[in-house]
C-alpha cells in the first residue's frame, strides 16, 4: 500500500547569509507515520521545521503540508498543522485551562465548544488535575505537555514537534513518548525531532537523519535496521603484520572499508562488514588460515546511534 505524502520538500534550501543552513532538502512524510527527524546540534532540524510551519521562507525550493504550499497557501498550511517549537514562550500568569482558551479563541473556535474542548485537552495530556493552577507552577514536563495540548486545540493533522523530549527527565520523556502514541492512534501525522536518536526511536515509524543541511539517510524503522546489519564493525587486534593484514582485509569480500584504532580503542583495525554470521566466520578462518596472529576478532555491539554516528562522520567536512 502507498500512502499519500502529507509532508513534501523538494529542493528546499535556507541561506543564513553566506551559511547554508538546509542544502537542497528532498523530504516525504507520509499520512499517519511518526516520522523522527534526527541530527545533531545545528544540523538544519529547527529551520526547516520553522519553514513547514511557515514561520521562515526558504531562500529556494518547495515545501508542501497536506497538500498546500508554504509559499502561496500559508493559512491553509497553519490550519493544518499543529507546531510546537523548541523554545516557547509560555504565558506563566495565565491558568492552565485560561491558557488553553485563549489559544483556542485564537483559532475562532466558539466559547461554549471551549470549555469542552479545554477539558479534552487536559484530559489527553494528563494534565486535568493542574487546571486552575498557574501555567509557572507547572514542572517543564508539564509544560511540554500544555505547549502540546495547545499544537491541538484546531484539531490539526500534521503536528510538527521540535526536540518535545529535550530538557525532560526520563520519566517525563516515557510521558510525552506515550502521548505520541496515543496521538498516532488518533491519526495525526507527527514530524519530530529530536539530536539523540534513542530518545524517539522507540516511536518512530520513519525516520531521516539530517546532517549539515543534508539528509543522509531516510526509511523505515525496519530499513533503518537493516542498516545496521549492513553496517556491522569488528575489532580485529593483531599480535603483529598489522599494516598487511589492513591490506589483506581490504581485499576480502563483504569488507567496505578498514581502518586503524586510534587513541585507546580495543584492537588495531576497525573493519566495515556487510555480511552475514557465516561469512563472518569465514572470514576469520581464513584470516588465520592465511597466517595473521589474530588476538581478538570481535563484533561490536550495533545500535541506531551508532550507525547515525557512522552515516554522518562522512559529511561533516
Ligand atoms: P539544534 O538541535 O541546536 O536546534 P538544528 O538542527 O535545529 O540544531 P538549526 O537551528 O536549524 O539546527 O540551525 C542550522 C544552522 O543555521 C546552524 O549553524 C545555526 O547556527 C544556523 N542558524 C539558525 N538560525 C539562524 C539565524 N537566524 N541566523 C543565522 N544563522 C542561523
Amino acid at each position: 500500500m502507498t500512502m499519500a505524502a502529507i509532508v513534501e520538500t523538494r529542493g528546499l534550501v535556507k541561506r543564513y547569509g553566506r551559511l547554508t543552513a538546509v542544502k537542497d532538502l528532498d523530504l516525504v512524510v507520509e499520512e499517519g507515520t511518526v516520522f523522527g527527524f534526527v541530527g545533531p546540534n545545528g544540523a538544519g532540524k529547527t529551520t526547516t521545521m520553522r519553514i513547514l510551519a511557515t514561520l521562515l521562507r526558504p531562500t529556494s525550493g518547495e515545501a508542501r503540508v497536506a497538500g498546500f504550499s508554504v509559499h502561496k497557501q500559508r493559512r491553509d498550511v497553519r490550519r493544518a498543522i499543529g507546531y510546537m517549537p523548541d523554545f516557547f514562550g509560555i504565558y506563566g500568569d495565565m491558568r492552565v485551562w485560561e491558557y488553553l482558551d485563549f489559544f483556542s479563541a485564537c483559532y475562532e473556535i466558539p466559547p461554549d465548544t471551549r470549555r469542552r474542548l479545554v477539558d479534552d485537552l487536559l484530559a489527553l495530556v494528563d494534565l486535568s488535575h493542574r487546571r486552575d493552577d498557574y501555567v509557572d507552577a507547572l514542572s517543564r514536563g508539564m509544560k511540554q505537555r500544555l505547549c502540546l495540548a495547545r499544537a491541538l486545540a484546531h484539531d490539526p493533522k500534521v503536528l510538527i514537534l521540535d526536540e518535545p523530549a529535550s530538557g525532560l527527565d526520563p520519566r517525563a520523556r516515557v510521558e510525552i513518548r506515550e502521548l505520541l502514541r496515543e496521538l498516532q492512534a488518533m491519526g495525526k501525522t507527527i514530524f519530530v525531532s529530536s539530536h539523540i536518536l534513542s530518545e524517539i526511536e522507540e516511536v518512530c515509524t520513519h525516520i531521516g537523519i539530517i546532517e549539515a543541511g543534508q539528509l543522509v539517510a531516510t526509511g523505515t524503522m525496519e530499513e533503518m535496521r537493516r542498516l545496521i546489519q549492513a553496517h556491522r564493525v569488528l575489532r580485529v587486534g593483531l599480535a603483529g603484520r598489522i599494516d598487511e593484514a589492513q591490506a589483506w582485509l581490504a581485499g576480502q569480500p563483504d569488507v567496505m572499508g578498514v581502518e586503524p584504532v586510534t587513541g585507546n580503542g580495543e584492537g588495531n583495525l576497525e573493519v566495515t562488514f556487510t555480511g552475514d554470521d557465516e561469512a563472518l566466520a569465514r572470514l576469520l578462518r581464513e584470516m588465520v588460515g592465511a597466517g595473521f596472529p589474530v588476538l581478538a576478532f570481535r563484533e561490536q555491539a550495533g545500535d541506531l546511534e551508532d550507525v547515525f554516528m557512522r552515516l554522518t562522520k562522512g559529511v561533516v567536512s
